[in-house]
């Protein structure tokens, strides 16, 4: 099927592209274009414009400072993946990124095309909500920040609100202290996944867990911390068999989706699979990536 019709307009700043969303109700913002092209041209989305907010360069801005590292909405998949300096200050992002789809979809796709469109099976969302990350948005009321535990409020739904732009992503220092362990399953490489997990875990000098952060996607109809699972591991020494009890709190209560890819029985069975391989890579523990 073709898109229908619409009009299109490419203003090269901000609050050119938030005037033509005021002005326009049912616009769409084009960013990468990896999810709304599909859309439009699967009849799925019908807007009268397309606001496309590719000229705008503040988009693409990357900014790292002691504060933390600070990412343009507009910043590509690829260019996440394979700068140093970016997985170097947030190194959940390099350990996700060669989970996202393949070359061409990463050389157009966004950051902040990926957190607007909120499908629950992505990567970022789950690392934003993992590294304690910030939404930086952009209405014609001027700016507000939006912390990602409240961004992503379920399937395709966003805290952004009609009229407004996610303009970028804030992530706080990275702490020397603090290990990241990734882990999903998807039929094939560069596939959605079924689920996953993304963990942080903060270790003390005597190797103590000061803190830790437990996110699994894919299982709900949003990314999650699993708080209990959390609060397992903090003030423990972890170790192999509390990698495993603390991965199994992760997934207890899930209500995962049944779909096309995968059931929901199957998803509740690898879910504390993916939390116990996050952190056993986290933890440098490779004997906790076995079940026993
Ligand atoms: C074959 C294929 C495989 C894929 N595999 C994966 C995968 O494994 N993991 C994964 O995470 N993703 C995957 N994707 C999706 C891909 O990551 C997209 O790039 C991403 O979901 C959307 O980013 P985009 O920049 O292309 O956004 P667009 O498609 O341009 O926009 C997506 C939505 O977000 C809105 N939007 C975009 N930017 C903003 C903004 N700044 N402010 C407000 N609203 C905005 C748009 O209006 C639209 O509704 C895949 C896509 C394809 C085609």
């Amino acid at each position: 099927m073709k898109a229908p019709p619409f009009a299109y307009a490419a203003p090269a700043s901000i609050e050119g592209a938030l005037a033509l969303l005021a002005a326009h109700e049912d616009a769409k913002v084009l960013a990468g274009g990896q999810s709304l092209m599909p859309a439009l041209n699967l009849r799925l989305a019908a807007p009268s414009v397309l606001v496309d907010i590719n000229a705008i360069p503040e988009l693409s801005e990357v900014s790292i400072t002691p504060a933390g590292l600070r990412l343009g909405a507009l910043v590509r998949h690829s260019r996440i993946g394979t700068n140093s300096a970016i997985a170097g200050a947030v190194p959940l992002l390099g350990l996700a990124y060669p989970h996202i789809a393949h070359g061409p979809v990463r050389t157009r796709g966004t950051i902040g095309g990926s957190l607007a469109h909120a499908d629950p099976s992505a990567e970022w969302p789950a690392v934003c909500l993992a590294s304690d990350a910030v939404m930086e948005v952009r209405g014609p009321g001027g700016g507000r920040d939006v912390p990602a535990e409240e961004f992503s409020l379920g399937i395709f739904t966003t805290a952004i609100e009609p009229g407004e732009l996610l303009v970028a992503i804030r992530f706080p220092a990275w702490p020397a202290s603090r290990r990241a362990g990734f882990a999903e399953v998807a039929r094939r490489d560069g596939d959605f996944a079924m689920v996953g997990a993304a963990v942080t875990v903060d270790l003390g000098a005597d190797g103590t867990c000061t803190d830790a952060r437990i996110v699994l996607f894919g299982a709900s109809s949003r990314p999650v911390r699993r708080r209990e699972a959390e609060a397992r591991l903090r003030g423990q020494v972890p170790g192999a068999a509390l990698l495993r009890e603390a991965a199994s709190l992760a997934a207890q209560g899930i209500d995962p989706p049944s779909d096309l890819h995968a059931s929901a029985e199957y998803r509740r069975r690898v879910a504390p699979v993916m939390v116990r391989r996050a952190l056993a890579d986290a933890l440098s523990l490779p004997e906790a990536r076995l079940a026993s």
